[in-house]
């Protein structure tokens, strides 16, 4: 009979793919792809993504609650109030804060917009060079030092791929302008933890909220859990609602029995 689909829980076992190399299609139950890079895939086997307004409405209540967190100093005040100090702190104006978003892609976009409303200096970075944009754009590593030069707050939005492993560590956050923050809500694997932590600790950095990480869930000796200034949460900026997933595979299925075209179909040679 013919190829059964394959339904990607968070994270498959590679061995689903030794048993059955070529399915009709492969959903992955997340926006990522990344746990999908496994040898035995075979490359013409289309690989669909969750791309839903609900998903993305989130990461933009996400983004815009961590940026708004750091930019107003709310890990300060929040150690005040445990001692009971009233100290009022000087206050940028967001239109004073260059926020620098790597990853422009669907969820990138959504929040530089919204926090181009909220009145923030918004550029983001990406791979290929793009015309019109909503914010401010620096396309491919030739341009990724003057894009992290006049970043305060950067935010991770980048997939997990080959190129974006490992990609932000003390190099990065030496470029940073002074006093920089920074966000990740894309991967762990995109960042060098270690560098993370001792940027931190010697106040490169003033401040982080992290999402993601290498080892999920971060292992309780991660010296990120007790540094001050940085707010951490188990990957949970964005989920997905099973029955906008459930709806979208029922959809696609029904495109592919009809020989139409697969909507948010992952081209698995970019990554992304
Ligand atoms: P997307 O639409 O595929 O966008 C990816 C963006 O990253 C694009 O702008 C792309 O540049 C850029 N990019 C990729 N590789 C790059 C490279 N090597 N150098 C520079 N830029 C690069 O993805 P999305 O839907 O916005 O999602 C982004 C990521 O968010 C996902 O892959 C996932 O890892 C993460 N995520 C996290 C959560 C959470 O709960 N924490 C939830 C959902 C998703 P181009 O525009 O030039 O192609």
């Amino acid at each position: 009979g013919a190829a059964p689909y394959v339904i990607c829980a968070w994270k498959t076992d590679p061995k689903v793919f030794e048993v059955l190399p070529s399915p009709r299609a492969v959903f992955s139950l997340g926006a990522g792809v990344d746990h999908l890079q496994v040898p035995g895939l075979l490359r013409d086997v289309p690989v669909v993504r969750i791309v839903d307004p609900d998903l993305t409405m989130r990461m933009v209540e996400y983004v815009t609650f961590a940026v708004l967190h750091l930019h107003r100093q709310i890990s300060r005040y929040a150690q005040d109030q445990s001692l009971r100090v009233w100290a009022p702190r000087f206050q940028t104006a967001a239109s004073r804060v260059r926020v620098g978003i790597m990853g422009l892609g669907v969820l990138g976009e959504a929040c530089g917009r919204t926090l181009a409303q909220l009145g923030f200096d918004v550029a983001g970075w990406v791979r290929t060079p793009r015309e019109a944009t909503s914010v401010q754009v620096f396309a491919g590593q030739e341009a990724l030092g003057a894009f992290l030069a006049r970043t305060e707050i950067l935010v991770n939005l980048l997939p997990n791929t080959p190129q974006t492993r490992g990609l932000i560590g003390a190099d990065v956050f030496a470029l940073l302008a002074d006093g920089a923050r920074f966000v990740n809500v894309g991967r762990g694997e995109t960042v060098v933890e270690d560098e993370l932590a001792q940027a931190l600790a010697s106040g490169r950095l003033a401040g982080a909220v992290l999402d993601v990480f290498g080892t999920e869930p971060l292992p309780a000796d991660s010296p990120l859990w007790a540094l001050p200034g940085v707010l951490i949460t188990p990957h949970v900026a964005a989920d997905s609602d099973p029955d906008v997933i459930a709806d979208q595979i029922v959809r696609n299925i029904e495109r592919l029995e009809r020989g139409e075209e697969l909507a948010g179909r992952v081209d698995m040679t970019r990554g992304y």
